[in-house]
Order: structure tokens, then C-alpha cells, then sequence
């Protein structure tokens, strides 16, 4: 297909703020596209040529595409920056240029082409890396239609911005094949054991749905994390799963450790909960990891937090989170060194433990890491834990977690199997808890903000509106919009890091009632962690509201209310997780179901 077709396709899915309508543009387009070809306009659509745990970034700045265009329109900085202000976006403008500028030639490059030439731009390292972005980027612009210039740039500076979830190709995967949803499960379970959108496209058109099934576990891609189910209180823990194994739950960062060993050449890469490679960042566990697992490859997941070997203590979640970071690592990893308590095996020398029932892959798990009784020695610790089904033994247990310092307990059911991306029973988080009547915090996505007024001015933000995921409607829900509870450091953090997201109009996957509008909606990138002292009920918000055509007729009125949060807070930034892992509406509600005196 050529690349301008997509363009066509891309303009349509811009204009389009109905997701299932999305879903049905992307669907028509998977149609047209060979197996090749479905697999790098995934990656294009998302703004990359690569999913997202492989760490090739394009490395282009706006200026950069701004000097490619002086050099195709064969024109002056001066002019194109008063053009670029008047229109006020990179990409229309550059398109202006290309309408403007007929004699440059357009060859009409198929997507493969074009796919190609932008690999290689990205790619380019090193001294002199700078000129040869700017001069592919220019002759690509001088080669393409004005539409296609429009999305040609966008996609180098990660400002593509179509509004869909990674959930949404996978629906439209379903479409392409069926004509309706009915496949997403199917093509979801493989997602979530090899989270590469391109490849699953691929497999489709090429294997047919049926090779999905087999897809297994591959070192150095990723699984998806699963996700605790939660709990309130040991009693209700044992009625649920009965004999289980209890575990800390430590207050540090996920990581999913892939190694390979072969002969003397050994290789391990870290991956964080939304998938990201940080292996950079922790030298310390790296060599760990090379010293301590006896396998020859292997998959595991584990938590590493701060401890002092001397004092066998934890250090708090803030101070441990020091050691993510970009510059500084040899220095910090002296001052903060980490741990990794290892809980979970999905993949050994060849075989996928993803099936195998909990105490079984905790068993291979132990028989892989070389441990000494010298904690200060080891950095890979296997997660210490007790099999019960005694109320009083757990509770003990929970109290002497959290008089440690630690957030509380995990309860593992023993024949469990691991489940990729998904939330279940398997896995109980239950946690200490606070004065208020909700004991857990809730994970939010920031979906825009407002400006401020009165001292805020200053800031530019004066309050922010979030949500939870629905995961039935692939929708983004309202929650709260919050207007108090920060520092002025906070403030002024959550504006830089805002203002990095912002969207043209609210994204499809946002379900916001009138009154919650915002002034800026955000691209849906930013979590965070919310404590707050009750879910409420309110019509304003979207979370589990439901609407009933009014008695006059054409208009809808509210028929049962939204969940709100009372007296809602920042607790900190959730990096680690990406949009589809903030709580969901299914959460929330039981949360609602359970709280005190409810
Ligand atoms: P939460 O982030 O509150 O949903 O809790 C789940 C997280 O607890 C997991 O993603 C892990 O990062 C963390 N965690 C800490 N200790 C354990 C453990 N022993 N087993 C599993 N997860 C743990």
C-alpha cells in the first residue's frame, strides 16, 4: 500500500471520535495491508518502528524536523517559524509548505519505503547522527503528498496522537477477521505473553488466529505483568483461597529479569512493569543476576527495594525510588544499594512455567539462585514465605510485615497458575491500613487539567481531573478532579510533566460528563497513585454512572450515579505503569462495596 493511502486512512481516524467508529477505520485498513506491512503501520500509528520494550527511539527533536523542511522547501527559517505560528502545529504546516511548493517531485513511496527510510533515521548514532536525520527527513518530505507530510513528521517526535489503545488494534485485529469483537480474547492472551502489536498483526496474516495459541514466552521480549487482586482482612483471604503461601509485599519497583548464558558470553535485560528495557539503571542487579541464577536462561520477576544489610531494614518506597534514574547510577547505587526479592518464575532453559501451579515454579525458582546465608552478600533473594491457612498465623505474619516497614502481605493460592496482564485471585494483595474508610490507594490516569486561578495563576494548573479504566468499554472513566493536597513542588512538577501530553481535543477513549470538562486534555500517559477517604457517589462522574432517556424524550438523564472520591490526594507518580494498569471500574466498585460501614 502506499504510504499516502495510509495517510488518507490516518486523517479519517483523526477526525473520528467514536471509538468503535476507529475501530472499524483501523479494521478496513489491516484488510488491505500484507503481512509485512500490518506489522511496521502498527508501529507507525503508535509512533514508532519498534514496540515500545525495544529501546530504539527516533532521537529528533522538533528542531530538527523543522531544519529537514528549510532544507526540502528549499526556504527560510524566518518564514516557515512565522508560518509555523500562525498554524500552530509542526505537521499542518509542513503540509502547507508541501502544497505550497508544487515542483518538488512526489514519487508516492509505499509504506515499506517509507517504513525503511525512517528505521534507518533512527538508527543513525554517532558523530554526524544529526545531519543524516535531517537529510532523510528531507528527502522523505520532498517525496511524499502534503496529507502524507502532515503525519510524515508527526511520527519522529511522538506526537501522532490518534486517541486508540494498544486494546483497540486488538479489537480491530477481531474485525478484520470476523467482523465483529468476538476474537479479542484469543488475540489478547497472545498480546499479553509477547506484547508486540506488530508481531501479533504479523502471526494473523501470516499463521491464521489458530498459531496464536502457541505462542509462548521469548527471552528478552517481555510478558505482561499480572496484576493482585485485594483483600481486607486475613479471615477473608483463607475463605477465598484457603492454604496459601504468604509473602511481604515489599514497597520498592517490579522488574521482569530475562538472562541468557551461553558459553562463556552472558546477557541479562530489565524490564519495568509498562514494559520499559531499564537494565541501564540497575548495574548492581545486573551483576547479581550474572553471579546468582545457575540457569542457563530464564525468565523470573522479582522487587527490588532498598535494604540495609547491616540493620535488616527496608528503606522506604522514597527513598528506594531514588535509584531510578538516568544520570548519577554508579554513585546512587553505592548510597542506595537494592535487593531484588525474587518471586516468580514464567520461563526455565526452555520451558514455559507460565501454566505450572505456583508452588512448583517457586520451587525451580529457589533451585535457580545460588544463595548463602549472608544477606549482605547476595543481592537475589528468594521472597521468604510461609504456607498457611490459619487466620491468627496470617495476621501475625501481615503485623510483623508491617512493623518492618513493608506495605504488608501477598497471598499466592498454591496450585495458581501465572496469568499474564490479568488480575486474579492467585495473587491477594492486603495491605495496612489507614484511618480512612478505603484502605488501598487507587491508581489513576491524569486526564487533563485545569488552569488556575487566584496564586496558581503562577503555575499555570490549578486542578486536575482523573479516572479508571473500564476495562468492558476500553474507556477512561472519571473519578475526581483534584484541586488541593499538593505542594508547590508537586504543582509544578505535574505542569512540566502535563504539558508534554497535551491533546487536541479529548481523546476517544475518555468518557467525561459536560461539567467535568477541562481546559487542557492530556494524551492518556500519566498515572498516578490517589489516597483518598471514601468513594462516594456523584452524577457529575462517568465511573459506573449509568443514564436513562429523560420522560421528555430525546435528551438522557442519570439513572444511577457515578463513584467519586471524597477528599481525594496525590501520593506520588506512577511511572511504572502504563494507562491500561490504573485501577479499574470493577476494582473500584468493589472497593465501594467494601469499604467501612458501607
Ligand atoms: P500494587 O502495586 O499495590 O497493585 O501491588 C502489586 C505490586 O506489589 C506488584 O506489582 C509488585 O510490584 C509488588 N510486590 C511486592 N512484593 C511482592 C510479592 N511478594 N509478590 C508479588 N508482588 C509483590
Amino acid at each position: 500500500m502506499k504510504f499516502s493511502q495510509l495517510a488518507q486512512y490516518i486523517e479519517k481516524i483523526e477526525k473520528t471520535s467514536s471509538r468503535l467508529s476507529i475501530t472499524h477505520l483501523l479494521a478496513d485498513l489491516f484488510k488491505k495491508l500484507s503481512s509485512q506491512e500490518i506489522e511496521k503501520t502498527v508501529y507507525l500509528l503508535q509512533g514508532r518502528i519498534c514496540p515500545i520494550y525495544q529501546k530504539i527511539e527516533f532521537g529528533i527533536a522538533e528542531k530538527m524536523v523543522i531544519e529537514a523542511a528549510i532544507l526540502a522547501f528549499n526556504i527560510e527559517k524566518s518564514q516557515f517559524n512565522n508560518t509555523y505560528k500562525k498554524i500552530g502545529d509542526l505537521g499542518k504546516t509542513v503540509e502547507y509548505f508541501k502544497k505550497e511548493k508544487t515542483f518538488l517531485k512526489k514519487t508516492s513511496p509505499d509504506i515499506l519505503a517509507v517504513y525503511q527510510a525512517l528505521y534507518k533515521t533512527a538508527i543513525a548514532a554517532g558523530e554526524g547522527s544529526q545531519e543524516v536525520k535531517i537529510n532523510s527527513l528531507a528527502s522523505l518530505i520532498g517525496q511524499v503528498d502534503p496529507l502524507s507530510a502532515r503525519y510524515l513528521v508527526r511520527i519522529p517526535i511522538g506526537v501522532m496522537r490518534l486517541g486508540f489503545s494498544d486494546m483497540t488494534i486488538l479489537d480491530a485485529y477481531s474485525w478484520m477477521l470476523k467482523g465483529d469483537k468476538s476474537l479479542r480474547p484469543v488475540i489478547e492472551k497472545a498480546y499479553h505473553v509477547r506484547p508486540d502489536l506488530g508481531f501479533i498483526g504479523r502471526q494473523i496474516k501470516q499463521k491464521g488466529i489458530d498459531s496464536l495459541t502457541k505462542i509462548g514466552p521469548k527471552i528478552f521480549t517481555p510478558i505482561l505483568m499480572m496484576k493482585a487482586e485485594r483483600l481486607t482482612s486475613a479471615e477473608e483471604i483463607i475463605e477465598k483461597i484457603g492454604r496459601c503461601a504468604i509473602e511481604p509485599k515489599y514497597d520498592g519497583f517490579r522488574l521482569q529479569v530475562h538472562y541468557k548464558k551461553s558459553g562463556h558470553l552472558s546477557e541479562v535485560k530489565l524490564y519495568s512493569r509498562n514494559l520499559e528495557e531499564v537494565s541501564f539503571m540497575y548495574p548492581d542487579i545486573i551483576a547479581g543476576v550474572k553471579k546468582e541464577i545457575t540457569a542457563k536462561e530464564i525468565i523470573f520477576e522479582g522487587e527490588a527495594i532498598g535494604f540495609n544489610p547491616q540493620t535488616e531494614e527496608f528503606l522506604p518506597f522514597q527513598e528506594t525510588v531514588q535509584r531510578k534514574r538516568k544520570y548519577g547510577i554508579e554513585e546512587k547505587a553505592k548510597e542506595i544499594p537494592l535487593k531484588l526479592f525474587a518471586f516468580e518464575l514464567l520461563y526455565l532453559n526452555g520451558k514455559n512455567y507460565i501454566n505450572a501451579p505456583f508452588i512448583e515454579r517457586r520451587e525451580k525458582l529457589t533451585s535457580v539462585i545460588k544463595q548463602t546465608n549472608n544477606l549482605a552478600k547476595n543481592i537475589l533473594i528468594t521472597a521468604p514465605e510461609k504456607i498457611t491457612d490459619n487466620i491468627k498465623e496470617l495476621e501475625i505474619l501481615f503485623d510483623d510485615a508491617v512493623s518492618k516497614g513493608l506495605e504488608g502481605i501477598m497471598a499466592k493460592k498454591l496450585d495458581g497458575i501465572y496469568q499474564p496482564g490479568a488480575r486474579g485471585w492467585n495473587w491477594i494483595k492486603f495491605k495496612r491500613s489507614y484511618s480512612s474508610k478505603i484502605e488501598d490507594t487507587i491508581d489513576c490516569l491524569i486526564m487533563g487539567y485545569d488552569y488556575g486561578k487566584g496564586k496558581r495563576a503562577s503555575f499555570g494548573i490549578g486542578a486536575f481531573l482523573v479516572g479508571v479504566y473500564d476495562e468492558k468499554a476500553d474507556k477512561f472513566v472519571t473519578v475526581a478532579k483534584i484541586g488541593t493536597g499538593l505542594s508547590d513542588e508537586e504543582w509544578l512538577e505535574l505542569k512540566k510533566r502535563a504539558d508534554k501530553y497535551k491533546a487536541e481535543k479529548k481523546p476517544a477513549i475518555y468518557e467525561v460528563d459536560k461539567q467535568m470538562s477541562v481546559d487542557v486534555w492530556l494524551e492518556p500517559v500519566i498515572v498516578v497513585e490517589i489516597k483518598a477517604d471514601e468513594i462516594t457517589r456523584s452524577p457529575v462522574h462517568t465511573a459506573g454512572r449509568k443514564m436513562k432517556p429523560s420522560k421528555t424524550g430525546s435528551a438522557v438523564e442519570v439513572d444511577i450515579p457515578g463513584y467519586a472520591l471524597r477528599f481525594p490526594r496525590l501520593e506520588k507518580f506512577r511511572d511504572d505503569k502504563r494507562k491500561e494498569e490504573v485501577t479499574t471500574l470493577e476494582e473500584l466498585t468493589n472497593m465501594f462495596l467494601h469499604q467501612k460501614n458501607n
